[in-house]
């Protein structure tokens, strides 16, 4: 019976094209939940530092700025929030690049381990205020070349390294190691010994705007957004990103790479 089966075929049809648009719609949802999220933890973000300035400049205009104890510590002040917005707005910018798929990779061939050792240069003061040793083994003392987007390698190994001062003890230890790994592939590891992540915490890691501590973490002038940024990269790049923690004793960030 022709018709009966044309009006099963339509009626499938019909079934599909509902359930199809319901999922569309249902996606549309999301990602206009997503979008109200961020949008509002931008502000909220955005909203504490650029308070900070404005009671800093107030207090000066009302007065302070005659004080000459004070006003440079205030003037100081100012400049540290104007500062944290600077990273806050860098930050943003570059997430809203890598979740638009907006970011071409320029792929080179580049020694790694000449970049751990111009990112440790770069942070050996910051970590010299926690008495935090950085270490890196002298068998990587001849080059070791691997294939990736060397500009966001570095801001990866950056904000990872920074990371394990950040939430490393005073007198603690930073340790990078590099490691073969088959199908030619590396794998870099930054391990701290710092106060570790609670477990129920670590699945959260990544995302935008999360912090384990709020409050301490807010006094350490982050974004929130460093180790989703670092995710991106490293995905883009088609590798992985992995973490161990254990609270009270340390972290392990690490991640692959192509060797060449
Ligand atoms: P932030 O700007 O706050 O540092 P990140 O995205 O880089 O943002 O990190 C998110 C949170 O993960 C941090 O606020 C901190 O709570 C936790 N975290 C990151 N790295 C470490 C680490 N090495 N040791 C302990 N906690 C860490």
């Amino acid at each position: 019976q022709p018709i009966t089966t044309d009006m099963a075929t339509l009626t499938k049809q019909v079934k599909k094209f509902a359930t199809d648009k319901k999922l569309e719609i249902e996606t549309l949802k999301v990602r206009e939940e997503y979008r109200r999220e961020f949008m509002g933890n931008v502000s909220h973000e955005l909203k504490t530092p650029l308070f900070t300035v404005q009671g800093y400049l107030s207090t000066l205009l009302d007065g302070a700025l005659d004080d000459k104890k004070v006003r440079k510590k205030y003037l100081e002040r100012a400049e540290k929030g104007v500062e944290r917005l600077i990273y806050i707005v860098e930050d943003l910018d570059m997430i809203a690049k890598l979740e638009m798929g907006d970011v071409n990779l320029e792929l080179s061939r580049f020694d790694i381990v000449e970049l751990v050792q111009n990112v440790f240069d770069m942070l050996e003061m910051s970590a010299d205020k926690k008495n935090i040793i950085l270490m890196f083994d002298v068998k990587y003392n001849k080059a070791i070349k691997v294939f990736a987007d060397k500009e966001k390698i570095q801001q990866v190994v950056t904000n990872l390294v920074m990371n394990s001062i950040k939430y490393g003890k005073e007198n603690g230890t930073t340790e990078v190691t590099i490691e073969d790994l088959v199908d030619s592939k590396l794998i870099i590891r930054i391990r701290d010994n710092g106060e570790g992540i609670e477990k129920q915490y670590i699945p959260r890691l990544f995302e935008r705007f999360f912090r384990v501590d709020k409050s301490g973490a807010r006094s350490e002038g982050g974004s929130g957004l460093g180790l989703s940024i670092v995710k991106h990269i490293i995905e883009a790049h088609g590798e992985k990103i992995y973490v161990e923690s254990e609270f009270g004793k340390g972290s392990e960030f690490s991640f692959t790479l192509e060797k060449h």
